[in-house]
Parts: C-alpha cells; structure tokens; sequence
C-alpha cells in the first residue's frame, strides 16, 4: 500500500521520520505519550517536552477532563460573545489574589483575554501603543491650550513676550511685536507637528522568544525567524539582558522632545516637553527559548526605575515562565518584578483549552481598547472556565502544586549536576527554576566522529540525541528554539522518582556517547 500523502507540514514531518521522530501518538497521561506498536500494543514514553511549556499539569488531568465533560454535557455556551462574561471576571480576580500575594503592593490589573501565546504579546503590544496614542494627545491639546493661555495673556497685557527663543532650532529671533509672536506660535506647532510622528520605539532583550506571528516576532530575537519579516513589523531594539547601563544609554538615545508655550513669572517662556516615544520593553524574567537565562533581581529593580522616569511600560512575558513552573505562580516573583502587564498561556488552558491572558495595570488601562480590540475565539465560555479551574488546581492546598514544582525541580537539577560532574567534557550547563530546565552540551563541531560532527554543524545534535533517547529509552526530548545544543525538560509536576532515573540513565548514555564519540546507537538505536 502507498503511504499516505500528507498535507499538514509534510516537510517537517519528514524531517521528523529522517530522526524516527515522526511517531503517531494515540494516547496520553500525565508525562506519558503512548504510541501502537506493529503488533498494536502501546509503548509509552516519557514526555519532557511537556506540550512545550503547556502541560504544568500533564496530559489529561482527569479533574480538568471531567470538568470539560461536564461543561459539553450541561451545554455550557462556549460562544456567546457581547454577554456578561462572570467567569471571565473570576479568572481575572484570582489572577489579582495571585498577583497580590506574590508582589506585594501591587495595584489591580484588568484582565483581557487571547488565544495564543502570540497573539496575547501582539494585544500587549497594541495595547501600549493605544496608550501611548493617547498620550501623545493629551500632550498636544495641553501644548495647544497653553498656547492659547499665553497668547491671551500676552494679549490681555498679563504676561511679556518671551526674550529667550533658544530652544528653536534656527536663529529664531524673539518677537517685539505680537504679529511676530504670532509667528513664533507658528514656527512652535510646525516644530512640534514635525516631531509628533516619530515612530515608537519598543525594547526587547537580545536572546528573546516572543512568539512567531508577524508583530510578535520583532520581538523574537532570532534572526533565523525573524529576518524575512523584519520589514512586516515594528523595528524592535534589542539590548542585552541584565545590563541596566546599556538599556538607560539606549532609552537616553531615543529621547525626542516637543515645545510648549507656557506663562512662566509673568513671561511668556519655551518650555521642553518629552514626546512619549517609547512605548514598551518586553521581557521574559527567564527566558525560555532562549536558553533558560533568568534576569537578576538588581536588573529587574533598575528597568523599574529607568521605566518609571520616562513612562515606559513592562511587559512581562510569563507565558513559559508563569503558572507555577518555577515554584510561584509568576517567575517574577522571584527577583520582585513588577510589570504593567503580565501575559499568560500555554498552561493556562490546563493542557485542553486554548487560551491567554494580558493583565493590564489599571492606571495604565484604557477602556476604550475594548471598542478597537476583539477576536471570536477570545474569552470563549469552555476555555475561560478551563483557565478557572486551571488556577484552582494550581492554588489548592496552599499552592502545593508550586511546592511540587520546585521540589520536583531541585531533584531533577540535582540529578543533572550530578551527571554534569562526571561528564563535565560533554555537558557544559544545567540550568534553571522548578521545572523550566535545560542541559547544555558542549560544542561537537570539531567531534572526531563524522556523525556526531556533521549533526552539529547543521545544528541537529540535539535532534540525533533526542531520536536515540526517543528509540532507545523512550524518552521524548527536544531543544529549546534558539539554542540547538540546549536539551529542554520541561515536566509536569506529576514527574516521579522513577521517572527522573529513567532521565537519568537515558542521559548517562547520551554523554557516553559523546565522551566515547560513540556515533553507532546514534545511527542504530
Ligand atoms: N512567549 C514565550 C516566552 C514563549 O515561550 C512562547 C512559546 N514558546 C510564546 C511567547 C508564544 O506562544 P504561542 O506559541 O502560544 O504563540
């Protein structure tokens, strides 16, 4: 019989089966993925990969399962868009508990709802952009009432005439009659009208993942997804991350300023005034695809303040980081970072729904975002209620499941660092928080083995050794997205003892391999 034809990404599966990756799975259970073998039996396998990040609470978490059962069985309306949407608020008000307990002092955030990773970075985006719109209007109508307001007084005999023009670029003489103060008002609004359509300016930090849709990505660092639509987009500054100098000299370098007219002691008087130019810097407190690199708390207080002097929002992407993964429900908790927004995903679903969230700050918020902003998916009755549920299983018995996390995580790290000390020729790092893991290899470039060598060079290393952990121990691994000699582990908290020694052992023969340059159970597992 001919093989089927794919339609759906039938290079990359493709590319999976050169790797014996492209497996059907047909079930699956807390860390487990099983797949039919020829007589039809089920294999399982252990999954790091954990949905990439979405399955803090494994595959098919029975209580979510039951609850999404019992949600279909009543008919639950899962569209019913323009409606009070109460769930949605009790999502959005156990986020604010969270959010409270963790960053103490924190005010209220409003909650707005997407439906992917992406698209929730892309509505922050737009959203910061909306306020800074509207910031840039008030600015001008104040510009435009004070000019107003001094003419006036300049008229009613109240105020003189400014003698200082030096803030005008030109030689601009200071007027002596009022027709020239005329003029001078003019020459001000067509200086100020120049500057008023200065692009934004957003910051990300080098090494970011942000997501793949073409706003989102200006924001992903890596130009190996990013280069072809970079033209597509917002020019995004990258600066590098933990280097407050660098992001302060960057923020200085974009400063744009207008001039306002304003009755200073009876003078009319220029005065400088900041464009809000600026308009966002994202980060991820630590990045995923990116390595696992966590920021340092120091870092974290100094984007506060410079962002707090020049009105800049953060936006903090926890949609790998947050929900627990780390041990805290946020992954800022731990170096105290305060975003004005917050975005969720992947886990938020609970591992069925899809959806996230962008928690807004509510002096920062603008309602009328509402009227400009809306997807048919987004809030939908089954996947807000699934988020719900999501956060309840997580903040049960006293958040036992961030406990879990971290301690799960410290045993896995644990293992790893032992496996780094014996094997410190092949793995260069083990690294990262609760269950948001990554090995990293040592560069096989130059490896005496022409298989290991020549996967290296094209940057599959990670993908050889993930098929041979795949055949051989039936342990489902990947790498990060921007870092190709990073193996990710990114469990459940249901991850056993068993589990983790079955990690064990699989990897224990992947460095032999590598010290060995033992290429053959890479080619016959
Ligand atoms: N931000 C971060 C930090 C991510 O890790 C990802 C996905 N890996 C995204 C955004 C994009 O999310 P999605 O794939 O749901 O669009």
């Amino acid at each position: 019989m001919n093989a089927p034809i794919r339609y759906a990404e039938a290079l990359l599966t493709g590319m999976l089966g050169t790797f014996g990756l492209d497996i059907e799975y047909v079930r699956a259970e807390k860390n487990t993925l099983y797949y039919l073998d020829e007589d039809g039996a089920e294999v399982p396998v252990l999954d790091l990969i954990g949905g990439w990040g979405s399955l803090m609470l494994g595959h098919n978490h029975p209580e979510i399962v039951s609850y999404a059962k019992e949600l279909l069985d009543t008919g639950w309306p899962t569209h019913s868009q323009h409606s009070s949407h109460p769930v949605a608020d009790q999502v959005g008000a156990a986020l604010n508990q969270i959010i409270g307990r963790e960053l103490p002092g924190a005010e209220p955030y409003t909650i707005t709802f997407a439906n992917s990773g992406a698209e929730g970075i892309e509505t922050a985006v737009k959203h910061c952009e909306f306020d800074r719109v509207l910031r840039l209007k008030t600015l001008f109508e104040e510009i435009e009432w004070n000019a107003d307001v001094a003419l006036k007084a300049v008229l009613g005999g109240s105020a003189a005439l400014p003698d200082d023009t030096s803030l005008l670029p030109g030689e601009v003489p200071a007027p002596t009659t009022i027709e020239e103060f005329g003029a001078l008002l003019g020459a001000v609004a067509e200086h100020n009208i120049a500057r008023a359509g200065t692009s934004p300016v957003f910051f990300a930090l080098e090494r970011a993942f942000h997501g793949k849709l073409v706003g989102s990505l200006q924001f992903t660092f890596n130009p190996i997804f990013r280069a072809a639509f970079a033209s597509l987009g917002p020019a995004v500054n990258f600066v590098p991350p933990n280097d407050a100098e660098a992001f302060e000299s960057a923020v200085a370098a974009h400063r744009v300023t207008v001039l306002d007219v304003q009755v200073v002691d009876g003078k009319v008087t220029l005065v400088e005034r900041d464009l809000p130019v600026i308009a966002g810097l994202i980060v991820e407190p630590i990045q995923g695809e990116g390595g696992i690199h966590a920021l340092t708390a120091e870092f974290a207080a100094r984007i506060r303040q410079i962002c707090d002097t020049v009105q800049c929002p953060i936006v903090v992407d926890e949609i790998q980081s947050g929900m627990g993964r780390t041990g805290k429900f946020l992954a800022s908790s731990h170096i105290g970072l305060l975003g004005d927004y917050f975005v969720l995903g992947k886990s938020l679903g609970g591992g069925i729904a899809k959806s996230s969230v962008i928690l807004i700050r509510q002096s920062r918020y603008r309602p009328e975002f509402e009227l400009v902003h809306s997807s048919t998916f987004a809030k939908d009755g089954f996947s807000t209620a699934i988020a719900r549920r999501t956060i309840e299983i997580l903040e049960a018995d006293d958040g036992a499941a961030y406990d879990r996390a971290a301690e799960r995580g410290e045993r896995i790290l644990g293992m790893l660092r032992e496996l780094a000390a014996e094997f410190p020729d092949v793995v260069v790092d083990v690294r990262g928080k609760g269950l948001l893991i990554g090995v990293e290899f040592a560069d096989q470039s130059q490896a005496s083995s022409p298989v290991i060598r020549e996967k290296a060079r094209a940057g599959l290393l990670v993908f050889q050794l993930g098929s041979y952990l795949e055949l051989a121990h039936h342990i489902r691994t990947g790498p990060t997205a921007s870092v190709p000699t990073m193996l990710r582990i990114e469990p459940s908290i249901h991850i056993s003892d068993q589990e983790i020694e079955q990690m064990r052992t699989g990897l224990t023969e992947v460095c032999r391999i590598l010290r060995h340059q033992d290429a053959l159970p890479l080619v016959y597992p």
